[in-house]
């Protein structure tokens, strides 16, 4: 299973789908992607190997430069259509990796507020929050950071937001996240080597980071919500 990012210059479809081929030895049931396209979120998934998902966007293309994408490994609902991520409530869409073990309560919370749910997984609940938190006023930044800090368990995730092209927010507990620095371009993956043939300049994420990433700048913070310094590496992969 693995995440992928990209804010970029050119389609980012086929830049996802291609960092999502260097995760695929990790394992997964299905995959998915999101963009950002004039400002409006759009997705595809498929349940199987990328190809499938190669395949859909041919025939169902998926423009925007900017994007999320995800290999699913399911713990929460079956391998599906409806629960592949990236997950969408409203103006937000969603990757995760992990298990967000207080699921069941964050969802009992939503729908005494009238949220309706309808996938199995645990991830739903992360955009429906998000989205509760945006509804509420909130900028899709405090939106996304209010969201993490409500959630238990192990996670990599990211955040893409209608309305913003030039926008991921990454988190990282328990499951390693990386962000890639191109020029003018930024990239976030679950390893360096997804993220090889587009950049090998690499800021780890550490334990409980939280990241506002751009096209042009990168700005992350702990679990307390301080400003944190990470190393910027240059990182030597084969390709
Ligand atoms: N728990 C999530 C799900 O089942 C994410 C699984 C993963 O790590 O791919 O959808």
């Amino acid at each position: 299973c693995g995440i992928v990012g990209v804010l970029g210059d050119h389609e980012a479809a086929p830049i996802l789908v291609e960092a999502l081929k260097r995760l695929e030895y990790r394992g997964y049931d299905s995959a998915g992607i999101a963009t950002v396209n004039d400002g409006v979120l759009g997705r595809r998934r498929a349940v199987g190997k990328l190809v499938n998902l190669s395949d859909l966007l041919v025939h169902d293309p998926l423009p925007g430069k900017s994007g999320i994408g995800h290999t699913r490994w399911a713990t929460h609902g079956a391998p599906s259509v409806t629960n592949a991520h990236p997950h969408q409530a409203g103006p937000v869409a969603v990757v995760h990796n992990g298990i967000v073990e207080n699921y069941r309560e964050l969802r009992a919370e939503l729908a005494e507020n009238g949220v309706n749910f309808v996938t199995e997984t645990d991830t739903e609940t992360v955009a429906l929050m998000a989205a509760h938190y945006l509804d509420a006023g909130l900028s899709p930044v405090d939106a996304a950071f209010k969201t993490i800090n409500r959630l238990k368990g192990a996670f990599a995730l990211a955040f893409l937001f209608n309305g913003e092209d030039d926008l991921i927010v990454a988190a990282r507990k328990g499951s390693p996240l990386a962000i890639g620095h191109g020029v003018g371009e930024m990239f976030v993956g679950s390893d360096a080597i997804a993220l090889a043939p587009l950049t090998d300049r690499i800021t780890y994420l550490e334990e409980g980071d939280r990241a506002v990433v751009t096209r042009t700048s990168l700005e992350i913070r702990n679990e307390a919500g301080e400003l944190a310094n990470r190393k910027t590496r240059q990182i030597k992969l084969d390709q």
